[in-house]
C-alpha cells in the first residue's frame, strides 16, 4: 500500500487520528484481502477507502511451490514483475524478499543478474512483498525476513531501509531486528555505513572467493571493491556491531581447489567473529559450473583440518527456481 497516498486520502476524509491507526493496524495485520473485509470500519468508509486505495501495491501473477518452499511472481503497478519466495523449514516462518527489479551487478552465476536493472522497489513495494505472505498463510504469520531476493539492497538502501523500519516497528510488521538479515555482494562503503547505524539486523556478504581474481572474474562488483577493501569494512562491521559477520560461499568448479580453501582459510580466519555458509550453486541458464561431489568433499576436507567454523546448506526450491540466485523476471 502506498502509505502517502493512505494519509491523503485519510486526511482528505477528515478522520480522527485514532481511525488512521486503526486502518494501519489492520493493513498490517495480513488479515485482509481488501478493506471490504475490515468490519470493524463503517461500510462507507470501506467503500471510500476502496474506491481510492488498493492494499497491496503487488499482485499475484503466479505461486509455484510445495509445502516448504514457494515462490510467488508478483506484479507491480507499472506491469513490472518480482519474485518473493516463501520458506518454512525451520523454528521462523521465512521471507525472502526483493529489493529491486533486477539487479545492475551482474554476478555471473546469478540469473537476476542476466536480467539486467530495470528499477528500485518503492518501501511499500518490499513490505507488501511480507504482507502478501501473510495474507497468504494466515492465521500463520512471517517471522524472519531475508533480503537474498532480486536485486542487491545496499544500492537501493534508503527504500530499504524505510522498509525495514516498518517491518520493524511495533505498529507494523513488529519483527525484531535480529530476524532481519541484509545479503550484500560487497559493497564496501555501504557495509561501512551500515555498521554505523549499530543495529541488530544480521549481515551475510557474498564473498564465493577469496582470490582477487577470480573473484573479479565472476563477480564485476569486485573490480570495484578490491578484497581488501571489503575485508576493511568487514572488520570494521564486526568492530562496530561486535555481531557475527556471515560471508556466503557457493560451490563452483573454479573456487573449490587448494589454493582457493588456503586462501578462504585465511581470510575467514582473519577475524573470530567472520563465519562461513557454504552454499551448492544452483543452477542458472549461462551461469557457472558447480564444483562436482568429488570437487566438494576435497573442500571441505581442507576446511575441515583448519579450526574455521561453517555450515553447508541445504538448498531448496531448485524444481522450481526459487533458490538462491535463480530469480528471474520478463515484462
Ligand atoms: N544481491 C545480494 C542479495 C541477493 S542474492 C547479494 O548478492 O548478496 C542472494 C544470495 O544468493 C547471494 O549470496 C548470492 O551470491 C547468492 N546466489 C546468487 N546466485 C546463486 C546461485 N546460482 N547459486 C547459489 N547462490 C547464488
Ligand atoms: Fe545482483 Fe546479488 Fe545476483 Fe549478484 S548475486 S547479480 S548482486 S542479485
Amino acid at each position: 500500500m502506498d502509505l502517502i497516498k493512505l494519509k491523503e486520502t485519510l486526511d482528505s476524509l477528515n478522520l480522527p487520528t485514532f481511525r488512521y491507526r486503526q486502518i494501519i493496524k489492520n493493513y498490517y495485520s495480513g488479515r485482509y484481502l481488501n478493506f471490504d473485509q475490515m468490519t470493524d470500519l463503517s461500510l462507507d468508509l470501506r467503500q471510500k477507502l476502496s474506491e481510492s486505495l488498493n492494499l497491496l501495491s503487488v499482485s499475484e501473477k503466479n505461486i509455484v511451490g510445495d509445502d516448504s518452499t514457494q515462490k510467488v511472481l508478483l506484479e507491480l503497478s507499472d506491469g513490472q514483475k518480482i519474485e518473493s519466495v516463501f520458506m518454512d523449514y525451520d523454528d521462523w516462518l521465512t521471507a525472502c524478499v526483493s529489493s529491486q527489479v533486477g539487479c545492475s551487478l551482474g554476478c555471473h552465476f546469478c540469473a537476476t543478474g542476466k536480467m539486467g536493472f530495470k528499477r528500485n522497489l518503492t518501501p511499500e513495494e518490499i513490505v507488501d512483498q511480507i504482507l502478501y505472505w501473510n495474507q497468504k498463510i494466515y492465521p500463520k504469520y512471517i517471522g524472519r525476513v531475508v533480503f537474498m531476493g532480486m536485486g542487491e539492497p545496499f544500492l537501493n538502501w534508503d527504500n530499504v531501509l524505510t522498509a525495514i523500519n516498518i517491518i520493524n516497528s511495533k505498529d507494523g510488521l513488529n519483527i525484531g531486528a535480529r530476524k532481519i538479515s541484509i545479503s550484500t555482494a560487497g559493497v564496501a562503503d555501504k557495509i561501512i555505513e551500515f555498521a554505523d547505524l549499530d543495529t541488530q539486523i544480521n549481515l551475510a556478504v557474498s564473498l564465493h572467493s577469496a582470490d582477487q581474481k577470480i573473484r573479479e572474474s565472476f563477480m564485476p562488483i569486485a573490480k570495484k571493491y578490491s578484497l581488501s577493501q571489503l575485508k576493511n569494512s568487514c572488520n570494521y562491521y564486526v568492530g562496530k556491531t561486535n555481531r557475527q559477520l556471515f560471508f556466503e560461499y557457493a560451490l563452483m568448479d573454479i573456487n573449490t581447489n587448494q589454493n582457493d580453501a588456503k586462501l578462504l582459510i585465511d581470510f575467514i580466519n582473519s577475524n573470530r567473529l567472520f563465519f562461513l555458509n557454504l552454499i551448492p550453486l544452483n543452477t542458472v541458464e549461462g551461469g557457472m559450473t558447480p564444483a562436482s561431489p568429488s570437487q566438494q568433499k576435497a573442500f571441505i576436507n581442507y576446511l575441515d583440518q583448519s579450526r574455521i567454523e561453517y555450515s553447508l546448506r541445504r538448498s531448496f526450491g531448485q524444481n522450481f527456481a526459487a533458490a538462491c540466485g535463480q530469480l528471474i523476471t520478463s515484462k
